[in-house]
């Protein structure tokens, strides 16, 4: 089969309760169980006939495609038959997300830290962060419903006061047609950069007085009531989507797991339960023969599953926690909804890959803003939750988890500039207590004036020159060629 030619596979794939294991059809839209409330994972019931296919087989079919011009194969679909082999080739869109690159960190940050450290970049996608992955899944599947249904209208909505917002709004503006789009916010407590994607995509964005929380039950209300296309965390077609980021970073090392870890911010959960998700189906075919190892990681500020894992295995019980100000804003959830996903995975993964091979470390606001400065001086391009995650390296080697021998996978969920308002605070020392966080003298960056306007405005204009120039040379030291 040509890497261009769209498979022939096609799958039987129903929603499956985690709660109680009750199990719906994919004709209508499900966010959570109507018998007990749980989430639901999707899963491909005909999967066992994709081990017909050995795992040489499938890594030679899978490499092929990273070559495909087929614009459906060029994406998070160039892994079809593990994502959502339901769908038609007209069905998928491709907004340019997915395969985003791992980039290796130099030698002086390696060797600062004692770690081989590499960053995926997944602040590459669009919209400038990991949730397109979900969102191309998502929207791929809300295009078939619309053509099988022929549906004229439905509404696209969220509540969110960042990426999923921002995500959500591109691929619906892409999709248009049936589609309108809209975002719930808190009124007055989002910042003109987290308004800036999705009115700029043209979605409705409506707010309501309250918190986050507030929006999400007007969004659930709606979900309830009316023909609305939910794209909040609770949309499984989303996980599935995220699963892409796994299947990526196994291809990247040639399928070859043997001392990966792979560290990942943890929020609502949604990621890393896909990237954990992600890793078991390729185990299951033979793709990788060894699981690499996930860490989870977690501000103090925001821990409930670290708190969980930290407990002994007997007496774990999971306590939603009141969240204080996190600079890892976007993994700032003290009740993750796809918790009962983390329970699922974690089991399934630790069975296979030994009790180590899942993990949850917990690290400072301090640590995290300081790591992500670091990153960001080393030519990385690390978001706050990207710095997390190399907060997240740094304490597993504290903690005698990871050695220097093995490769760490650290996950950049977004483009540093995203959340480039805390890099502002660092610099200009100005963050609220709250956070405690203090910046480290050396690494603070601001501008400098080298000639001041007087002394401009005194001089001609080849003076002026020469002598702004001198100020840069004392300045840096320069020795003359
Ligand atoms: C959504 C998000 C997270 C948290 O991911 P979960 O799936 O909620 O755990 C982390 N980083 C960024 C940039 C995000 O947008
Ligand atoms: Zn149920």
């Amino acid at each position: 089969m040509s890497a261009n030619t769209f498979p022939s596979y096609r799958g039987r794939m129903e929603y499956v309760c985690l709660g109680c294991g009750a199990r719906f059809g994919i004709d209508e839209l499900h966010y959570t169980c109507p018998t007990c409330g749980g989430v639901f994972l999707l899963t491909d019931t005909t999967f066992d006939t994709l081990k017909k296919t050995s795992g040489a087989q499938w890594r030679a079919l899978f490499d092929a495609r990273a070559a495909s011009k087929n614009p459906a194969l060029r994406g998070v679909f160039r892994f079809y038959e593990l994502m959502a082999p339901v769908l038609e080739e007209d069905d998928i869109l491709y907004l340019g997300e997915g395969n985003t690159p791992i980039v290796d960190s130099p030698p002086a940050l390696r060797q600062e830290l004692g770690l081989k450290t590499a960053y995926k970049n997944d602040g590459q996608n669009p919209s400038a962060s990991f949730k397109d992955r979900g969102m191309a899944c998502a929207f791929s599947f809300l295009k078939s419903l619309i053509r099988r249904k022929g549906w004229t209208d439905v509404l696209a909505i969220c509540a969110s006061t960042g990426d999923t917002s921002a995500a959500a709004s591109l691929y619906a503006s892409y999709l248009g047609g049936a589609v309108k789009s809209a975002v719930i916010l808190p009124a007055g407590k989002v910042t003109p950069q987290q308004l800036a994607q999705p009115l700029g995509s043209g979605a409705v964005v409506l707010e309501v007085p309250g918190v986050f929380d507030d929006c999400m039950k007007v969004v659930e209300f709606l979900a309830d009531n009316y023909r609305v296309a939910l794209l909040n965390s609770k949309n499984a077609w989303r996980i599935l989507g995220q699963e892409s980021y796994a299947f990526e970073v196994a291809q990247w090392y040639d399928w070859n797991m043997d001392g990966l870890c792979v560290f990942v911010p943890i929020g609502n959960a949604g990621n890393i339960t896909a990237i954990m998700g992600g890793f078991l189906k390729l185990h299951e075919l033979g793709v990788i023969d060894a699981l690499p190892r996930v860490f989870g990681v977690q501000s103090h500020h925001a821990d409930p599953v670290y708190r969980y894992y930290a407990a002994d295995a007997g007496s774990r019980q999971f306590q939603p926690v009141a969240v204080t100000p996190s600079v890892a804003q976007a993994a700032m959830i003290g009740n993750p909804v796809s918790f009962p996903r983390v329970k699922h995975f974690a089991e399934r993964y630790e069975a296979i890959g030994g009790e180590n091979a899942f993990q949850v470390v917990q690290v400072t606001e301090q640590q995290i803003m300081d790591s992500m400065i670091e990153a960001n001086r080393h030519g990385h391009i690390a978001c706050t939750q990207g710095g997390e995650c190399l907060a997240g390296a740094r304490r597993a080697k504290e903690l005698g988890l990871v050695s220097a021998q093995e490769t760490l996978v650290l996950d950049a969920t977004a483009h540093h500039l995203k959340f480039i308002g805390f890099q502002d605070m660092y610099f200009e020392n100005s963050f609220p207590a709250e956070f405690g966080v203090t910046p480290r003298p050396e690494l603070a960056n601001r501008p400098k004036l080298v000639i001041t306007q007087a002394e401009k405005d005194a001089l001609a204009a080849p003076d002026y020159v020469a002598k702004a120039a001198q100020n840069v040379v004392e300045r840096l030291g320069l020795a003359r060629k």
